[in-house]
């Protein structure tokens, strides 16, 4: 499949030209979609909690397991340079698909979180002193919020929120004042794995410049539905995740601006990351093995490498077109159920729906729902202050991909009737 550059639309959005994106072609690249479930089709509508992968990339990482693999970054031997170009090579994509400056940006982390945390303490001890602010949004995600909580309290210093609306919304009149001469960075999820929600980071992120305070965007949600661009953003930091990205677990991505990383101490010791060692002092190598103790997740790198490249193939404006309008279709579909009510209703939303049913708990829902082969998710969603701020113990979430059809839909709708019958 190729790219299909097209102008965008009034919302912004590249419009889907007819056949751009070929969706039975695409679920039959993926084995887990055409599994029987409970002996029925998987419908497969919990995307946000973990990508499905393609057999592209199934087959890299075997075919690299099988004939390529041996330790990277260590060594003469023609193998162990040649996985570590793969390795590297992995890299470079990630690089291009941020658009980041230079690879040396690019810190393969665990994960999101371990992103997360990697920022908190190296950059965090390194800055944050007693009576700072660490400013976060209401939205966020755990993960970005324990490891500065970790933090904070470890400083003395406190974490402020920005607040969000009923519908979802981040109010953002009082930015100004929020950002205070003691705030020393903001935490900001790009798009809300609870709420859908799409946040104007790149507004956020120009305010907090303004005013002298780096930015670290949790893009776990954005990266697999819209083409992110970290210059264009601004972004000081930018973390994600493969696994949300169609590729394996085990590997995930922090992007830095290249001044800062420079400046933060390591985080791991270990292997790899060490210039020269002695029992007196130890000196690290540079960017981007200074945060890259011991073996890394080689296989996982090459993995997430062929993920970027298979979405790149289908094209991410087309994917982000394709769910925009799927997401639509959703929304229409479940709002005609009667007792049934979205959480989350912002303006710009991508790939989420949240709702709670009247009278049915989400895990009743998410429980009938897996008997008849639908895969949902139910439960806080790892976002326990979103519930809070919205009044629901948990709600239940569908997550929609590029590998989702409006059929998908129909039988989540279908579904939900069969939960209201069940307990009418
Ligand atoms: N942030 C967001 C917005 C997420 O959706 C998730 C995963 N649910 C995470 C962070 C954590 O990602 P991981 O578990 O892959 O580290």
């Amino acid at each position: 499949m190729s790219e299909n550059k097209s102008s965008t639309d009034e919302h912004g959005w590249t419009p889907i030209k007819d056949g751009a994106l070929d969706v039975a072609a695409i679920r039959a690249d993926f084995p887990l979609l055409n599994t029987p479930f409970h002996g029925k089709q998987m419908v497969y509508l919990d995307s946000a909690v973990s990508g499905q992968v393609p057999q592209p990339v199934i087959d890299r990482m075997d075919h690299y397991q099988r004939f390529e693999h041996t330790n990277v970054h260590r060594g003469v031997s023609t193998l162990s340079q040649e996985a570590t170009d793969r390795f590297e090579e992995a890299r470079e994509k990630v690089r291009g698909f941020l658009n980041a400056a230079s690879s040396k940006e690019i810190i393969w982390t665990r994960g999101t979180t371990e992103a997360i945390n990697l920022v908190a303490q190296s950059w965090g001890r390194a800055n944050v002193q007693a009576g700072d602010e660490i400013l976060l949004s209401a939205m966020e995600h755990h993960a970005n919020i324990v490891p500065w909580q970790m933090l904070a309290q470890e400083r003395g210093a406190k974490i402020c929120v920005i607040p969000m609306n009923d519908a979802g919304e981040l109010i953002l009149d009082d930015l100004d004042t929020l950002i205070t001469p003691r705030t020393k960075i903001i935490g900001l999820i790009h798009v809300s794995n609870v709420l859908g929600t799409i946040n104007p980071v790149k507004e956020i992120i120009a305010k907090a410049h303004a005013k002298g305070v780096p930015v670290l965007v949790d893009g776990a949600q954005s990266v697999p539905h819209m083409t992110v661009d970290v210059q264009d953003l601004d972004a000081d930091f930018f973390v994600f995740s493969g696994h949300k990205l169609s590729g394996p677990t085990g590997i995930g991505v922090l992007y830095g601006k290249k001044a800062l990383l420079e400046k933060m101490p390591p985080w791991h010791g270990g292997g790899s990351m060490i210039l020269s060692v002695s029992w007196e002092k130890t000196t690290y190598i540079g960017l981007p093995g200074k945060f890259e103790a011991g073996t890394p997740a080689i296989t996982q790198a090459i993995g997430l490498g062929a993920a970027i490249d298979y979405l790149q193939g289908i094209g991410v404006d087309n994917i982000a077109a394709y769910e925009h309008e799927l997401l639509n279709y959703a929304t229409e579909q479940l709002s005609k159920i009667e007792g049934l009510r979205i959480i989350g209703n912002a303006r710009k939303k991508a790939s989420v729906v949240s709702f709670v049913l009247d009278g049915i708990h989400p895990h009743d829902v998410g429980s009938i729902l897996d008997h008849d082969g639908v895969v949902v998710r139910a439960g806080h969603h790892c976002a326990q202050p979103v519930m809070k701020r919205m009044g629901v113990p948990a709600t239940t979430r569908a997550s929609f991909a590029y590998y989702n059809t409006r059929e998908d839909v129909d039988a989540l709708v279908g579904g939900i009737l069969k939960v209201k019958g069940i307990f009418g």
